[in-house]
Parts: structure tokens; C-alpha cells; sequence
């Protein structure tokens, strides 16, 4: 394997893809500089008018074939492109342009729509280069009606044209060409721009195509018809992979698939060591999607239910209605388990458009999370309201993230009160209150945990934050992802502080950071003593058969040892020695047959980290 058959970018979305690759160019069409008559002004501004509504009546129509495909709440990526597009302030600089300068409707919307890009370009806003592609996507719609060329969608391509697997790489993938590639011909997607927190990412996710972005020069080493074998995960590329690979990967996913059978058949399996050690193996939901998966695995309930995603994409926030409604959905199809609602975790690394929140030097030292929702009771309120609602004859609890201080359990706990006693009055059916934890995630929250445990009813470990905050590492900075270690042994300490302070006060203590999805980590925290974790769907099997193929001394004994050691690496060695011992280690990478990819001692940010 020679270096330069690798090409490496971001992994979006999971699974390993092989086939011929296929580019495909979404380029703005030419647009002739066209000047007309004075008389004519008038008719070009209502060309220009014509073809906007023209364009939302299409994204309308995609965004009702996307709500039946991919849920509900992806379709609102398309809600905000509808806003984009109608968008008053620059349509009204576009006729200024048609009256001032007697232009075409199109010649005047290319010159503002190309300004428009290169200010977003120049922002410095991640935020609006996250948008970009969207942006793109609605112009190219629009000048295309105005120069009546066909308005297929993405108006170019299509999927079905194809007659093999194939992979797509494009400079950009836009939403709306991802939203409707045939799964069964498209098996792979790459693009040179874009990140995890693209919309195009994030429907590749929910529609399950392996996706690696930001591979910048795609286009300039891979030419159409090249064979890739490519790497969703580590965002790993191999072109023209040797015989060598492809039988090394062939035969890697042919043992998995045997292993996940396997895996399938325990679903319904207690998570049980072979010693009778007996855990509660919940999953974490992010996006309505993951509610299926998580039930076929077999998760015992929800220990963290991500709400974010019901403020991605769109304007204006959720109403209480729409949350009450998410909350029973999820709550109907976990049955008689537990489903733990997250509140909104908002700032830090979400900034929602909708969630309207000032520039901060720094932002996970800000004003974010539980601090938001009890500075902004508009936010809060309509929230504790629909738990409270969905709660009626549910097992539903609230868990508030970024606790620091006891009077932030306290005082939501009081909101949540006021609330249950309004809607009492108001005769409408909720429950009186239900269960308040907190997110256990700094070390401020570690440190005061006895005293936190006296007004909580429960704890739950967020790793990922937990790390960032003891290790001063920034979750999101690549250039720190080596640093980021959740098996430093000064995470370790603080999760037994943790595990001792719930002991002692009888409140549950479970673990939903990343760590709890990584396999081999479970063994450490099973010997520390956690018996709940939450962990992401995809995780749940081989989460499930770590459990049941280590013995519970054996993790015990591991911890203990782990505890007194003085490095990360130290740690991640003992952890791979000790599950070595019992099961094929190389059965717990699905992708162990591309170079560069092994069982690393960090985690990538979970896929709810959204920008828009
Ligand atoms: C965590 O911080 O570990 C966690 C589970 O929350 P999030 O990743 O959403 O911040
Ligand atoms: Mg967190």
C-alpha cells in the first residue's frame, strides 16, 4: 500500500463501500450577461418572482418525499432552504439590481448570488460555511428556472441512470442530491468540502451510505471509473486498492457479518457477564432514526435522549405540542423501559438558527446548556411542560447537561413544579414531576457530587465533556485529538469519585458519553462498577457481546489495575490485553481491513453537534 493510494478525510458516516467511482459536477450554469430594454424591467422582476416561487414549490415537494424517507425532522433542512430562497432582503437587492441597471433577472441574480457566496465564504462563520452547500443548491435552482433548463432534482443527475455500485464524489453534495440517491446503486459518497455537521452528512447518516467529506483534492486524484474502497469511519479512501485489500476487507466484513448474526440473535439477551454480572445496556437517540435501531437491539431504554435535533434546520423552536408529541413517540417505542430526556444542550458546539446566542470568545466556557435554559424560561418552560405531559403513565425522567452548582438542580426542580402545578390547574393531563438528574460533566459537578447527589435522583456521566474539561482539550479541535483522552487515569479517578458519591447517597449512576460505546472501554467501566450504560445504536451488539464474553472478575481486576496506572496508553494497552484474553479483538473494528484504522484511545464528537 503506497502512501499515495491513501486519501483521508472526514468520516461522516459509517460502513465500508467498494465500486467504481462516478464524479458528478453540480456546476452553476452559464449565464449570459444580458442587458434589456427599459419597457422590459417590469417583466423580468416578475420572471425573477416566478422562478422563487417556482423553486419553493419544488423543495416543498422534495421536502414531503424526504419526511416519508428519511423522518420529519431531516424534511426541516429543507424548511430552511424554503427561507433561503424567499429570502426578502436579498430578492429585494436583486430588483434593485433588474431596475437600476436594466439587467436580465438572471444576469442580476448570478451577480448577487455570487456576492452573497463570497461574503458567506469570507465570514469566518463556520456557521454560514456549513450552510454553503445549501445556499448553492437554492441558486443553482433558481437560475436554472430562469434560463429554462429542466428542473430535475439537483436538475443534472440522477441515480438512476446508473446500472452498477457505484461511489460519488463531488466538490460539494448538496441536501437535496443526496436526499434522493438510490441506496442501492449509490454505496459510497465523498466530497472535497463539508464536514460531519453538513446537512448532506447528515441525511447520508440517516439513509446509511458511507460518506467521507472534506477530502480536498478528490477530484484532482480520482478520476471516474477508479476503483475505491472507502472507509465511513475513519474517512479512510483507498484508490485502486490491491488485490490484497479488497480479499483482507472481504474477508474482514465476511467474520463481521458472521459476528453480527451472532449479535443479533442475543438482542433479546440479558447483558449479562459469563460470571452473571447483570448490566442495563440502554442506548442514546440523537435523531428520531436511531429509535428503531436502538429497539431491534434490544436496548433497555433511552439514557440519553438528545433533544437538539428538534431546533436543527429550522427558524423558530419547537412548540411544546411538538415536543410533547417527539417525547410519547419515543416513549410508546421503548414501552416499559425508561426513556431519560436530555434538556436542550444548547451553545458550546450547537448553535441551532433558531437558538439566537451572542459571539463569545469562548463558547464551551459559555453561556450554554443548563445555564441557557434557566436564563431563557421561553426556551425552558415549553420543554419541562412537554416531559411532564409525555410522562403521564410513562417512565420518562429529565436529566439537566453542564451541571456546575447544586442551585441549578434546585431551581429547575422548582420550574418544573410551577409548571406541573399550571397545567394542573389548567386541567390539562401531565404527570406531577418525574425523576431530575444531572449530567455529570465537569469536574466542578465531580468534586461536589455528594452534595449534588442529595438533590438529584439520579447521575449520568457525560464522558466527552467530562474529558474536555479535565484535559483542557477542546472536543472539537482536530489538531488536540490525540490529546482528548478519556482513558487519561485523571477521568478514571473522577468516575469512581463519581461511582462512590451515587453509592453512597442510593441514586443510580450511569455513563452516556462515548466511552460507553466503545467496546473495549466497557470492560473498564464495568470494573469500576457502572451497571447502566447508554451507549449509540450502532454500538448496542458489540457492546452486548463484550459484556457477555468477559468475565466481570476479570474487568474488575482490569480497573483496579488501571486506577494506579500513570498514562492513557498504559490503560488502553491493559484494556486490549484483558478483552484479547477472551474474544477476537479484531472482530470489535468493523473496519479493521483499511490501513490506518485501529481501535483508537479517542472519540470523535457525537453526530449531534450541529451548526446551521
Ligand atoms: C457528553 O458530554 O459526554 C455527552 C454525553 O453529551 P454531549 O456529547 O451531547 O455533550
Ligand atoms: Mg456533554
Amino acid at each position: 500500500m503506497t502512501a499515495s493510494s491513501v486519501l483521508r478525510g472526514i468520516g461522516v458516516s459509517p460502513g465500508v463501500a467498494y465500486g467504481p467511482a462516478v464524479i458528478v459536477r453540480l456546476d452553476f450554469p452559464e449565464v449570459p450577461d444580458r442587458g434589456v430594454p427599459p419597457e422590459a424591467v417590469e417583466g423580468e422582476v416578475a420572471r425573477l418572482h416566478e422562478a422563487v416561487h417556482h423553486v419553493v414549490g419544488s423543495l416543498e415537494a422534495l421536502r414531503d418525499r424526504v419526511a416519508q424517507r428519511a423522518g420529519e425532522e431531516e424534511s426541516r433542512i429543507f424548511d430552511a432552504q424554503i427561507l433561503m430562497v424567499g429570502d426578502m432582503e436579498f430578492l429585494a437587492s436583486v430588483e434593485l439590481l433588474i431596475r437600476n441597471n436594466f439587467l436580465s433577472a438572471e444576469t442580476a441574480y448570478e451577480f448577487k448570488a455570487l456576492e452573497l457566496r463570497s461574503l458567506w465564504a469570507d465570514s469566518g462563520s463556520a456557521r454560514l460555511r456549513e450552510r454553503m452547500a445549501d445556499l448553492t443548491a437554492i441558486q443553482r435552482r433558481v437560475l436554472h428556472r430562469l434560463l429554462g433548463k429542466p428542473d430535475k432534482d439537483e436538475n443534472e443527475w440522477s441515480s438512476a441512470e446508473l446500472d452498477e455500485q457505484v461511489i460519488i464524489i463531488a466538490h460539494e453534495l448538496s441536501p437535496g442530491l443526496t436526499v434522493q440517491l438510490d441506496r442501492e446503486r449509490v454505496v459510497g459518497l465523498i466530497s472535497e468540502e463539508g464536514t460531519r455537521t453538513a446537512h448532506a452528512a447528515i441525511l447520508a447518516h440517516s439513509l446509511g451510505i458511507p460518506a467521507v467529506m472534506g477530502v480536498s483534492g478528490a477530484l484532482d486524484r480520482i478520476k471516474g471509473g477508479t476503483v475505491l474502497l472507502l472507509d465511513g469511519q475513519s474517512g479512510t479512501i483507498l484508490i485502486e486498492p490491491s488485490r490484497h485489500d479488497l480479499e483482507a476487507a472481504k474477508s474482514h466484513m465476511a467474520r463481521r457479518h458472521r459476528l453480527e448474526l451472532e449479535m443479533d440473535a442475543a438482542a433479546s439477551e440479558p447483558a449479562a457477564t459469563p460470571d452473571g454480572r447483570v448490566l442495563t445496556l440502554m442506548s442514546n437517540v440523537d435523531l428520531p432514526e436511531e429509535i428503531e435501531p436502538a429497539v431491534r437491539h434490544g436496548a433497555q431504554g433511552v439514557g440519553l435522549l438528545r433533544t437538539e435535533f428538534l431546533i436543527t434546520g429550522r427558524a423558530t423552536l419547537p412548540t411544546e405540542d411538538e415536543q410533547t408529541a417527539y417525547f410519547q413517540r419515543v416513549a410508546r417505542a421503548f414501552r416499559r423501559h425508561p426513556v431519560v430526556i436530555r434538556s436542550f444542550d444548547l451553545g458550546g458546539d450547537k448553535f441551532p438558527a433558531a437558538f439566537q446566542a451572542p459571539h463569545e470568545a469562548n463558547p464551551f466556557l459559555g453561556w450554554r446548556s443548563i445555564r441557557v435554559c434557566l436564563d431563557q424560561p421561553e426556551i425552558f418552560r415549553p420543554q419541562l411542560r412537554a416531559v411532564l405531559r409525555a410522562a403521564v403513565d410513562r417512565d420518562l425522567q429529565l436529566m439537566l447537561p453542564l451541571v456546575t452548582q447544586v442551585e441549578e438542580v434546585t431551581r429547575a426542580r422548582e420550574m418544573m413544579l410551577e409548571e406541573a402545578a399550571a397545567l394542573a390547574r389548567a386541567g390539562i393531563p401531565a404527570a406531577d414531576r418525574v425523576p431530575i438528574g444531572a449530567m455529570v460533566e465537569t469536574p466542578a459537578a465531580v468534586l461536589m457530587a455528594d452534595h449534588l447527589a442529595e438533590v438529584c435522583d439520579f447521575f449520568s456521566v457525560g464522558t466527552n465533556d467530562l474529558t474536555q474539561y479535565t484535559m483542557a482539550v477542546d472536543r472539537g479541535n482536530a489538531r488536540l485529538a490525540d490529546r482528548f483522552m478519556p482513558h487519561h487515569p485523571a477521568v478514571l479517578r473522577q468516575l469512581r469519585t463519581v461511582l462512590e458519591a451515587g453509592k453512597a447517597a442510593g441514586i443510580s449512576v450511569g455513563i452516556c458519553g462515548e466511552m460507553a460505546s466503545e467496546p473495549i472501554t466497557v470492560v473498564l467501566l464495568m470494573g469500576l462498577g457502572f451497571t447502566q450504560l447508554s451507549v449509540s445504536p450502532p454500538a448496542l451488539p458489540l457492546v452486548k457481546w463484550v459484556i457477555r464474553s468477559v468475565q466481570a472478575e476479570a474487568a474488575d481486576r482490569a480497573a483496579l489495575t488501571a486506577l494506579g496506572l500513570r498514562t492513557a496508553d498504559e490503560v488502553v494497552r491493559l484494556l486490549r490485553e484483558t478483552v484479547a484474553s477472551h474474544l477476537d479483538i479484531r472482530l470489535l473494528d468493523p473496519h479493521g481491513a483499511l490501513p490506518g484504522r485501529g481501535l483508537s484511545a479517542s472519540f470523535p464528537s457525537p453526530t449531534i453537534t450541529i451548526t446551521d
